[in-house]
């Protein structure tokens, strides 16, 4: 029997395989007794040559995809899934009547405690591995997989939630797309999807309470369907929403070889937003004119330690390169919030996204924030290079940021290393920044609007959580106005103006922002044609006027009434030939 569900979808594209369940959660003890310790034994056996396969596999992929040093955590967990001294405990307890997950999770605690009192903090993360190792075992036992989809097969990830890491290292010739139960479209893991073109829904809770390992699942990344042992008639529909959507980007990639022209001869930069190298292929594909957000941190993530100055050097520069001399807005790192590195202990923050995050942090690490600010220097002469600060709430931070670039420069000229001219620029996301836009533009370049962030802090609504949506909305007229102000501060400033936030690619609100006057907008590359095609159809003095009026309005749904009235250039589906 077919089970329909309603999830959000925050990456589109149909994808229909069997699911693979993650369950995060940390095991209890199962305390469960067995007459039959020698079933267990071989339980235990059968699981332990499975534990070894799938470790394999896992490990070289990684190393395949990744690289050592990535996949060095697999061999640690092979070395332990082998260790005699953790078999002979697992036996013992068994021998003593108590069951083979039972017996797992005893052994493993009593390791894990030992290493967790250890003053080493290489020993530490010992016991962090046998955390993870156990909750993987555990799950092969219990017929759940538990750190990581089955390698080997195409499968739907269903999880409670994902981290931005654990997005960046799933493996896309498995994983079809991702269900989790919390996050939002402004996640990070939503956004790695988009950028990766991986459909994605959240909130889908109630599909991960009912959906069973291995069952055939298929889900719309747009609008948020999703079916569990869909029928013939509902594959064949899923199916062919997905060959329409095929149909229409190749429709609208011819736009991805024309310039960004409104109806009325303006020109603006649709640039694109990438994470990683990787994404540098899609950004050319899809004609952006530009990079208008490079998340640096994505670099960061994934790993086990810090990239060097030269591996840095060595991105940054390949980005610039590749494009050609079309600008490059690199942001430095922004960790923090939702963004966690294994190697780069935080302290515990009742509300991480209100902490030490991005720049703030990055000022309280110098030699972190100096080794990436060299980096950026030594990589100048590649192109148009541009830096952008993230959540800057005050003229000092800038102050403070230009001096350490300042005097990196000097130090890299005075040995040699050529350095060039490039833009300095900060991310609007923090309410203050906006309303003081025009002291900020005395130091900063130009202005980037981190709406994600923008909406979050001024809806006093936490981008992760999933009971908050309805409160993210880009066109409510206090982010409208914040905008406004954003642009009128640049203006006096002689500043450009970008929006890198996710409103940058929904339709309406990219229609506002022009008429409110922003110079670039920054999406997910595949997202480019089919703006580029919308924009292609307005007129920007008309936009001018319908932002004009939505400022004045009370509501975002007002607003959305408005611009849909105003501009039905938004609903007319243009099958014709591109100019
Ligand atoms: C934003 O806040 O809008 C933004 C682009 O940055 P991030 O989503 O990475 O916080
Ligand atoms: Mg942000």
């Amino acid at each position: 029997m077919p089970l329909v569900f309603q999830a959000q979808g925050v990456s589109p594209g149909i994808a229909m395989a069997p699911a693979v369940v993650l369950n995060r959660h940390e095991p209890e003890d199962p305390a469960r007794r067995t007459a039959e310790p020698a079933a267990e034994r071989v339980l235990l056996a059968s699981s332990q040559v499975r534990m070894r396969s799938e470790l394999t596999a896992l490990r070289d992929h990684t190393l395949r995809d990744l690289g050592p040093i990535q996949a060095e955590i697999f061999d640690a967990h092979l070395s332990m899934v082998a260790d005699p001294e953790l078999a002979g405990l697992i036996e013992a307890i068994v021998d003593e009547g108590w069951d083979a997950p039972t017996a797992v999770f005893r052994a493993c605690q009593s390791f894990i405690e030992l290493l967790s009192e250890l003053e080493e903090e290489g020993q530490r993360s010992r016991a962090e591995d046998l955390r993870d190792l156990r909750r993987r075992w555990l799950g092969l036992l219990s017929g759940k997989a538990c750190s990581g989809p089955t390698v080997g097969t195409p499968c739907i990830l269903v999880a409670d939630d994902l981290t931005p890491s654990e997005t960046a290292g799933l493996d896309l010739a498995f994983v079809k797309g991702f269900l989790t139960a919390a996050g939002s479209r402004t996640s990070h893991a939503s956004i790695l999807a988009r950028s990766a073109g991986l459909p994605a829904a959240t909130g889908a809770g109630a599909v991960l309470a009912a959906v069973q390992p291995g069952q055939l699942v298929a889900f719309d990344g747009r609008t948020g369907e999703v079916v569990l042992d869909p029928d013939a008639g509902q594959q064949a529909r899923f199916l062919a929403v997905q060959a329409a959507e095929a149909a229409e980007r190749a429709r609208q990639k011819r736009y991805a070889a024309l310039q960004t022209v409104t109806a009325d001869g303006a020109h603006l930069d649709l640039a694109a937003n990438i994470g990683r190298v990787e994404d540098v292929g899609a950004v050319l594909g899809n004609g952006a004119e530009g990079v208008g957000l490079f998340r640096s941190e994505f670099l960061f993530l994934d790993r086990d330690r810090p990239p060097t100055e030269d591996e840095q050097t060595a991105v940054y520069t390949h980005v610039l390169a590749r494009l050609s001399g079309r600008p490059v807005v690199i942001r430095t790192l922004d960790i923090g919030g939702d963004k966690v590195l294994p190697y780069l202990p935080l302290d515990p923050e009742l509300n991480p996204f209100l902490g030490v995050r991005a720049v703030r942090l990055c000022l309280g690490r110098p030699e972190l924030f100096r080794t990436q600010i060299r980096a950026l220097l030594r990589s100048s002469p590649a192109g148009d290079l541009r830096v952008m600060v993230p959540m800057v709430a005050l003229v000092e931070e800038v102050a403070q940021v230009r001096a350490l670039f300042a005097e990196e420069a000097a130090k890299l000229t005075a040995a040699g290393v050529p350095v060039a001219k490039f833009q300095l620029g900060i991310m609007v996301e923090i309410p203050a920044a906006a309303l003081n836009a025009r002291a900020l533009a005395d130091v900063a370049d130009f202005f980037s609007l981190g709406t994600n962030d923008l909406i979050q802090y001024t809806m006093a609504a936490d981008r992760m959580n999933d009971k908050l949506t309805h409160l993210y909305q880009p066109l409510h007229p206090s982010i409208l106005r914040l905008v406004d102000l954003t642009v009128q501060g640049a203006r006096a400033r002689g500043r450009w103006v970008g929006v890198c936030g996710e409103m940058a690619s929904d339709p309406e609100a990219a229609l506002v922002l022009l008429g409110l006057g922003v110079d670039e907008l920054s999406l997910s590359a595949a997202g480019i044609p089919a703006m580029r095609e919308l924009l292609s159809r307005v007129d920007r003095s008309r936009a001018a006027a319908t932002a004009h009026l939505a400022l004045g309005m009370g509501t975002a749904a007002e607003v959305l009434t408005l611009v849909r009235s105003r501009h039905p250039e938004l609903q007319k589906e243009d099958q014709g030939e591109a100019p």
